[in-house]
């Protein structure tokens, strides 16, 4: 198949030292803390209380607006609701619940067997009931994106996993080959799709020959080898590189004919509609050089890090802890911050490995520019949040910056790149909501 030239984009040592690792079935933890922020939105309303006694599954938070349902990952008893750490570093409403050890099951619906034998609308709604959000780290509904605005004619699989040390996605693509090929067919059927392009990283060979080979006499369905370039899995950058199709700045895939859903995301979709199973596990990676082993568990939500790390063995100079992986992850400060929808990776990196620098000065040499992917000038957007010029580095386009950290990462200039582009999105996002409310206390008249 014809792949289509992306601008940008490096090439980083991938650290894939889990890739063999199987997944394994972790045992949850004696209490779990789950977060009724997991999903793009308003966090979720609890429908519990302290001292209620729940079943694995049961629905523990509602949505509210914008979001999707969150369920009790096992049995047991709620032994708070309590403000308590998030893996985006605030602290968020969360259902604390102290496991009984009995994993008894709330009722849950009929499995579909085949899904293309109900309406479109049963599986969105099905995968709204069953928790499903898009879990390569978005967290955005999945039943939302079930209903574009527009004719969708392609649907793209993503697995590329591009970011370093990340391999729980490459181990679903090995492990749950049919699981996937049932979930992509629910999705291009609700969809109306006419073709399903699976995109794979060139560093997964493995799983590219499983695919093809599963996939074989399936002529409305395509394995992409992808080349492995980070940021490859950034939706636009996929969408480019397997269609030639362009989306508009801060535009929707829909807009021109595509849906892109992550490996991980098309597992919980299969597993929603064929087994009626809620959201409540997921693949993570546990990696870095403050682990004696890189592994892949199925790992309940809500589980706290440090429960992950005690089965990896931990080195005892863990200097920092990153949710997710090292280019888009979110450093943490406590081993009690728990996994939630969208954690496909828990780094601990070992005080050696730690970089540590002062900032420098701009050497004007360009890189930030060549690799950016979506065409920004970083160098100049970083200017203009030290000076505080927030309209004119909306102007430069600040908001279209989708904070890979690829621009930082090249920098021969040690200049904090990324973390000044996002200072500026904040202020001006900021900026924007207080003209909102402006606005509306002038009774609307500009
Ligand atoms: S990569 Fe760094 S040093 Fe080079 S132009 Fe960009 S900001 Fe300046
Ligand atoms: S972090 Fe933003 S500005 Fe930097 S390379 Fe990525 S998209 Fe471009």
């Amino acid at each position: 198949m014809r792949l289509y030239k992306v601008r940008g984009g490096i090439a980083i040592p991938d650290h894939k030292e889990g890739a063999h690792s199987p997944l394994e079935e972790l045992t949850p933890p004696a209490v779990l803390t789950v977060s009724l922020l997991q999903h793009r939105g308003a966090s979720a309303r609890p429908v519990v209380k302290r001292g209620e006694l729940v079943r694995r599954g049961q629905c523990i938070g509602e949505p509210v607006g914008l979001g999707a349902p969150i369920h009790s990952p096992v049995s047991g008893k709620v032994i708070e609701v309590a403000s308590r750490l998030h893996p985006s570093g605030f602290y968020c409403e969360s259902v604390v619940i102290e496991n009984d050890g009995e994993y008894v099951d709330a009722d849950r619906p009929e499995g579909i067997a085949d899904p293309t034998s109900v309406k479109p609308e049963v599986i969105r709604r099905r995968v709204h009931e069953a928790g499903v959000v898009g879990l390569g780290g978005a967290m955005f509904p999945t039943s939302v994106k079930l209903a574009p605005e527009g004719p969708v004619d392609t649907l793209i699989i993503n697995g590329s996993e591009c970011e370093p040390y990340l391999t729980c996605d490459h181990r679903v693509m090995l492990e749950c080959t049919e699981d996937l090929i049932y979930g992509w067919q629910a999705l291009r059927y609700a969809l109306g799709a006419k073709r399903v392009l699976i995109a794979v990283e060139a560093n997964k060979p493995d799983a590219i020959a499983k695919l093809k080979q599963a996939t074989t006499g399936m002529s409305d369905v395509e394995v992409v080898t992808v080349p492995a370039v980070y940021p490859q899995g950034a939706e636009d950058v996929l969408i480019r590189r397997v269609t030639g199709r362009r989306l508009r700045a801060r535009g929707l895939p829909a807009e021109v004919g595509c849906m892109v859903h992550n490996v991980a995301t098309v597992l919980a979709v299969a597993r929603a509609l064929r087994d009626g199973e809620p959201l409540i596990k997921r693949a993570v990676t546990v990696a870095g050089s403050g682990v004696q082993r890189a592994a892949n568990f199925w790992v309940a939500i809500g589980t706290p890090a440090g429960h992950l790390l005690d089965h990896v063995g931990r080195r005892d100079d863990i200097r920092q802890l990153i949710f997710g992986g090292p280019m888009m992850g979110q450093s943490v400060s406590s081993e009690d911050v728990p996994v939630i929808k969208g954690t496909n990776g828990l780094l601990a990196i070992a005080e050696d490995d730690v970089l540590e620098f002062t900032t420098g000065v701009c050497l004007r040499c360009g890189w930030c520019l060549d690799v950016c992917p979506v065409g920004l000038e970083p160098y100049h957007l970083a200017r203009l949040a030290e000076a505080g010029e927030w309209h004119e580095a909306e102007a430069a386009g600040a908001m279209l910056c989708y904070e890979c950290g690829s621009c930082s990462y090249r920098c021969p200039g040690r200049r904090p790149l990324l973390p000044l582009i996002k200072l500026a999105k904040g202020e001006i996002l900021r900026e924007q909501a207080a003209a909102r409310t402006r606005s509306q206390t002038s009774g609307g008249v500009a």
